[in-house]
């Protein structure tokens, strides 16, 4: 099976007052992994359910390989749904909840046979045919819906947060196995979560979503590292924003801030900008090529593969992620380093 490409164009969702989209363009690429990223509240569900079929938009247009599929119903549009709770049949055993959709497609019994059991041993379950689905746990539940789903071969997968329901170390599990399985079939997988972490372990793009606007969009290293927007760095992981204000020098521009200059070459969004720094990019042993100043130790805490320090340089509290070998204690006065090229310059709003 081959994914298809899913061009999104100026969707708006209002529901009465709330605005749930607003005015959204995005492209997806064929046969890529894609994590629509965002808090609570932020129009991932009412997004995807519009890929799929299961709401219609106030205004704007989708279109799967060029199709225009905006009204068309679910099962007439080439998308298939992962559901949050999953919804498996409750009274139909395993290979009967994974064969549904090729039954309802008239498929003949033996081929049918024959792909759900193709299908149950790519998502892990090979045999499982005859369980009864009440008999399963969590994370089987999860990987049967999976299956429910991939069996009927569709050129794009919708999943609300499919993992949602499983705990920590089942999860992280289940996300190499999405992985595995969109690498194989070569699916559109357009992926739901709030978990920042899955974005970064599953996505070839991540969408950032806030109030029913993409904040960012791109590949996770460069979301992580450059991200677009104030937004979009505190969300994709820990960040320290520091404002500040563009100067040109005679080297060009420069950023003002509470830690002195930073060297900003590109043009600047706006005079008035914030400064992002991840954590674990702030050096305290010296070594980055930009000095920040000293910084006190105010704590710190082992976090197993880093020390998670808080310092404070003149008012600033800034948030460090220190080598879990390193002999820091609170206290300690430490010379602050960053790379230049590991510093972000964002638009202030
Ligand atoms: P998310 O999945 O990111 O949590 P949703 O897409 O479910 O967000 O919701 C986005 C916004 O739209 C929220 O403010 C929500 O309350 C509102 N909303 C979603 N569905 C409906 C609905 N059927 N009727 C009214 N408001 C809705
Ligand atoms: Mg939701």
């Amino acid at each position: 099976m081959r994914g298809a490409r899913v061009v999104v164009e100026g969707l708006t969702k209002r529901y009465g007052e709330v605005t749930a989209l607003a005015d959204i363009d995005l492209e997806i690429e064929a046969g890529s992994y894609v994590v629509i990223l965002g808090p609570s509240g932020s129009g991932k569900t009412t997004l995807l359910s519009i890929l799929g079929g299961f709401a219609h938009p106030t205004s704007g247009r989708v279109l799967v390989d060029g199709r225009d599929v905006t009204f068309d119903p679910p099962a007439r549009r080439p998308t298939t749904t992962v559901f949050q709770d999953y919804a498996l049949f409750p009274h139909m055993n395993v290979g009967r909840n994974v064969g549904f959709g090729l039954a309802m497609r008239k498929v003949p019994r033996e081929e049918r046979r024959r792909r759900v059991a193709e299908v149950l041993a790519l998502v892990g379950l090979e045999g499982a045919e005859g369980r009864d689905v009440a008999t399963l746990s969590g994370g089987q539940r999860q990987r049967v819906a999976l299956a429910r789903a991939l069996v009927v071969e569709p050129p794009v997968l919708l999943l609300d947060e499919p993992l949602g329901a499983l705990d920590l170390k089942l999860r992280r599990q289940m996300q190499d196995e999405l992985s595995r399985i969109q690498r194989t079939t070569g699916t559109t997988f357009v992926h739901v979560t709030h978990d920042q972490e899955e974005a970064m372990a599953l996505a070839d793009a991540v969408v950032v979503l806030s109030h029913g606007r993409i904040e960012d969009h791109g590949p996770p290293e460069r979301v992580y590292l450059r991200p677009s927007s104030r937004f979009a760095a505190g969300f994709m992981g820990d960040s320290n924003l520091i404002e500040g204000r563009v100067v040109e020098g005679p080297d060009g521009s420069v950023v003002e801030t509470a830690l002195g200059a930073v060297p900003w070459g590109s043009a600047a969004p706006d005079s008035r900008v914030v400064v992002s720094i991840r954590p674990e990019h702030l050096r305290l042993d010296g070594s980055g090529a930009l000095g920040l100043g000293r910084a006190e130790v105010r704590e710190r805490h082992f976090a197993g593969v880093y020390q998670r320090c808080f310092v404070r340089v003149g008012d600033l509290e800034l948030l460090v992620f220190a080598p879990p070998t390193m002999r820091i204690s609170p206290g300690d006065v430490v010379p602050l380093s960053v790379d230049p090229t590991d510093v972000a310059v964002l638009p202030q709003d």
